[in-house]
């Protein structure tokens, strides 16, 4: 890969790698805050760091992903450079067990944090059967397995709010002794008001461009040309220092906002009051421990702190454990697949492929036209968008949750499949049935009207001919049988029921019509 002023730089700062420890630190490990390289004396310890040409073609990854993954790499390397840890920077067309068996022979073992990511660990998996890795504790997680286990039943269902009360307890985060600040340990009924325009949504901070990010830049821009996605240099989230620009960001801007309008959509902005953190959250460059510490102290709205603590120590928690209790929903299917091959969960048995529109062709339906332009263009949309734009879509679509799921970990910068298997199979398209949500989250078009401003300049009306209903109700009609023993579709499938077979007939005319447009990617 080209690296001209990356390696100036690095064997400029490099120091005698001669009689030290070594530790390989993964894409997603890029921090020395936690683990062994907290603790080991830098002049007594070497890092190996592996750029891999092998991963970014196993997807179509947004540029940004790859631009973000390889300049923190590269700047982690750097900064460690600088505090007298010795590097080896090893770049590999393999696989990262073939490029690390011969530096853990010449280092005499390597040591790594168990790698979140199960890819990586299937990968590694050789080099620990042949002794030259030791894997230890991954210390960036805020719970364990042992909390989450004695918070759900020994089978699944697991839902996330018992998960989350547990460790609230635990940790004693936001509890006045044995009761939850403010009386209730949730919130989250205060936080769903539409965003009226204002206060003006915060635009993320423009970061400084140097050498080796511009480097990264045009590597990528040549070496992986037709991959989708923009690149953008001022979003390029690569040192130690842009991470505590986008932390201070957030907290100024977003935090005071983040609950009232945590479900609000907007086409003005891909973010509005979220806090765009979760790819420096997953390569440690933030570390949870210290963003849920520091939301905890701020003195502010408390169902702002409280929703974002939320985020953090419960749901992004719960999805890690749901992936290990799992082994990445393997464990669910009735034949265990060989471990190379992707998870399969599909409890409503669809298997239509995914729209061209999610790569960009226009659709015609402004809300879906409209988040797939803020994701192409930022690698990023908020969670709102995820649920009840494109994953409600794409289920009313009857799209293979494996296509989807797959789109996610290629387009998002924050997917890994730790935390896009769950919230893609088993949250947002029900593939996992009730594994871990009470019921599918899909809905007609009256709840993105009420949450968004989309509808405002899309060519449908959301009250009389938005197709996104009539999809709504054919959804039902077809998975009726599979839903009727779902307490919480009573209701729905109850209104199904009244609904004229005139308009169930059409209902099904329109998803077929739909599904075939949408289907040769034209615009409706
Ligand atoms: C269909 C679907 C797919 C998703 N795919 C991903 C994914 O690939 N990677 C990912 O990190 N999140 C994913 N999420 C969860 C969530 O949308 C993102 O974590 C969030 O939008 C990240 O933006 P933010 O940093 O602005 O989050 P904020 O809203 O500011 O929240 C703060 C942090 O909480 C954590 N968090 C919040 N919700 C979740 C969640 N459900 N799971 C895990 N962590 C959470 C994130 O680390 C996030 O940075 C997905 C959600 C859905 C519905
Ligand atoms: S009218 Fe329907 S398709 Fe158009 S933006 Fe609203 S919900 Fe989406």
């Amino acid at each position: 890969m080209s690296s001209g002023a990356f390696r100036r730089e690095l064997e400029r700062r490099n120091p005698d790698p001669r009689g030290r420890r070594w530790l390989f630190v993964p894409y997603d490990q890029t921090t020395d805050a936690i683990g062994p390289l907290s603790r080991w004396q830098p002049d007594e310890t070497g890092i190996v760091v592996v750029e891999s040409l092998r991963k970014p073609s196993l997807r179509p990854y947004h540029k940004q992903k790859l631009a973000l993954i390889l300049s923190n790499l590269r700047h982690f390397a750097l900064e460690q450079a600088a505090r007298g840890v010795a590097v080896r920077h090893v770049v590999t067309p393999g696989s990262y067990a073939d490029a690390l068996r011969s530096e853990a022979a010449r280092t005499g073992g390597l040591t790594v944090m168990r790698p979140a990511e199960r890819e990586l660990r299937v990968d590694l998996e050789p080099l620990v059967a042949e002794g030259l890795l030791e894997v230890v504790l991954h210390e960036g997680w805020l719970t364990t397995g042992t909390q989450f286990d004695a918070s759900q039943g020994a089978e699944p269902p697991w839902r996330m709010d018992a998960f989350y009360r547990r460790v609230r307890r635990d940790t004693g985060i936001l509890m006045d002794g044995d009761r939850p600040e403010g009386g209730k340990f949730s919130f989250d009924t205060h936080n769903r008001k539409p965003w009226p325009g204002e206060p003006a949504a915060p635009a993320p901070p423009a970061l400084p461009l140097d050498p080796v990010k511009a480097e990264v830049l045009d590597l990528v821009e040549a070496r992986f040309a037709d991959h989708p996605g923009d690149l953008d240099g001022d979003s390029l989230t690569a040192t130690r220092d842009d991470a505590e620009t986008v932390w201070r960001w957030a907290i100024e801007e977003c935090l005071p906002w983040f609950g009232p309008y945590e479900d609000a959509m907007s086409a003005a902005s891909e973010g509005l009051f979220h806090t765009r953190i979760s790819f420096l959250l997953h390569v440690h460059r933030l570390l949870p421990s210290r963003v849920v510490a520091d939301v905890a102290a701020l003195d502010s709205d408390l169902a702002s702190r409280e929703g974002f603590i939320r985020q953090v120590l419960g749901w992004r928690e719960f999805m890690r454990h749901v992936h290990e209790r799992t082994d990445g929903f393997r464990s669910l299917s009735a034949e265990r697949p060989d471990p190379e091959t992707a998870a399969d969960s599909n409890a409503l048995g669809a298997a239509r492929p995914l729209p061209p529109a999610f790569w960009g062709t226009e659709s015609g339906l402004a809300c879906l036209d409209t988040v797939v332009d803020q994701v192409v263009r930022t690698g990023y949309s908020h969670h709102i968008t995820r649920l009840m734009v494109l994953s409600n879509i794409a289920t009313l679509l009857d799209v293979s949750p494996r296509e989807l799921t797959d789109w996610f970990w290629a387009m998002y910068t924050d997917a890994f499949d730790w935390v896009v298997e769950p919230n893609v199979l088993g949250m947002g398209t029900f593939a996992a049935g009730d594994l871990m949500t009470t019921k599918p989250y899909v809905s007609g078009a009256a709840y993105i009207h009420r949450m968004s401003d989309y509808c405002a300049t899309c060519r449908f009306d959301p009250k009389k001919d938005c197709p996104i209903t009539p999809l709504y109700w054919a959804f039902l009609d077809r998975k009726r049988e599979q839903l009727a023993g779902n307490p919480r579709m009573r209701l729905p499938l109850a209104s199904l029921r009244k609904r004229p077979a005139e308009r169930r007939e059409a209902d099904r005319g329109e998803f077929e019509r739909v599904s075939r447009t949408l289907g040769s990617g034209k615009a409706l």
